[in-house]
């Protein structure tokens, strides 16, 4: 029997879990597949309660899910406890269900294979979303010097910063400011890193970007974790502005990586993920996939093939 995993979230339309992670089991000649499962929120409750009998070896979750799942969860890492969201679930032989977070490895991993240091560093991330809650705790844990977190609901930076400072063993500067141009320009200034963390620029709002490229200089690096289309508005800015650059698909693989070597204890060929997932992106020139009902729930998802979203009912 094929090993199974699957990517749960509501909606899914948007999945590349199956391209990246079919990729890698394909070129290593593992028997396993991973399928894209829409699971409605009605549906949740019932899927997790079954899911320690079901054939599912592990799972990668994804929005509305990563917090919710951790009632149903027996054990976690010092990671999931401290950010207090999951991305990755490991059924345990017995049918116990791990939680692991590596949305912010994944991250820190990205940045550090761009050559990008974060320690001593003045960061400033706008957004403060699941993705920014992983990141800002990746950052406070990679030595950052400073974290300004620039939010539209402010509230929900104020409630981030909060929980960073609970959680800090060192000393580090966290500030919370609302999204205005004014917070922007003043966090920027002095600044050696800004990561994107929201949807903005995201695929089919490509001509919008999170600030005024006018406040990117080149003694930044700017990361933007949007991975439709690969190079987005802000990262085009960025270059031009002689600033380097870490795309979103390199934080998609990189915790992708780091979940197979949760599921299997795998190295996995990023090289091979990263052809995939870009092929596939390009591909389909950033438009979105239209949802897929089909019933063979058991076959792979084949590299360089269209993702195939199955619904759970
Ligand atoms: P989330 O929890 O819903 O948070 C979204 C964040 O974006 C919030 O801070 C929200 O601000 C802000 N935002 C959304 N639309 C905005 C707008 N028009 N103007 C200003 N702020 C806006 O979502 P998430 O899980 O953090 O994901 C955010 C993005 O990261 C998505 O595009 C997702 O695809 C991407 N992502 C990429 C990776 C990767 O591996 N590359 C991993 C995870 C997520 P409010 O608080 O004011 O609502």
């Amino acid at each position: 029997m094929p090993h199974e995993y699957a990517v749960i979230g509501w909606p899914l339309g948007h999945t590349m879990s199956p391209v990246i992670h079919n990729a890698s089991f394909h070129a290593l000649g593992l028997e396993c597949t991973f399928s894209a499962r829409e699971l409605h929120p009605d549906a949740f409750d019932r899927f997790m309660r079954e899911l320690p009998r079901s054939s599912f070896k592990g799972l990668a979750v994804t929005i509305p899910y990563k917090t919710k799942i951790l009632s149903y969860c027996h054990e976690q890492d010092s990671t999931v406890s401290a950010i207090g969201a999951a991305n990755t679930l490991r059924v345990e032989p017995g049918g116990a269900l791990a939680a692991f977070n590596t949305d912010a490895p994944g991250a820190g991993r990205a940045l550090a294979e761009a050559g990008v240091d974060v320690k001593g560093s003045r960061t400033v991330v706008i957004g403060a979303g699941g993705a920014a809650r992983a990141i800002c705790f990746q950052l406070m844990w990679d030595g950052a010097a400073s974290i300004a977190i620039v939010n539209r609901t402010l509230s929900r930076a104020e409630s981030l910063r909060g929980d960073l400072l609970h959680a800090a063993s060192r000393d580090v500067t966290i500030t919370a400011s609302p999204l205005e141009k004014n917070a922007l320009s003043t966090a920027l200034e002095d600044a050696r890193l800004f990561i994107n963390t929201t949807s903005i620029g995201m695929y089919p709002r490509v001509d919008e970007c999170p600030l005024d490229p006018d406040l990117l200089h080149d003694g930044i690096a700017v990361f933007d974790i949007v991975y439709n289309p690969v190079e987005t508005k802000l990262l085009r800015a960025a270059k031009a502005a002689g600033a380097k650059t870490v795309p979103g698909t390199e934080m998609l693989l990189h915790q992708a990586a780091a979940q197979q070597r949760i599921w299997r204890s795998i190295d996995a060929p990023l090289n091979t993920m990263r052809a995939a997932l870009l092929q596939i992106l390009h591909t389909r020139s950033c438009s979105p996939q239209p949802l897929t009902q089909n019933n063979s729930c058991y076959q792979p998802v084949r590299m360089y093939s269209k993702v195939v979203v199955q619904p759970i009912h």
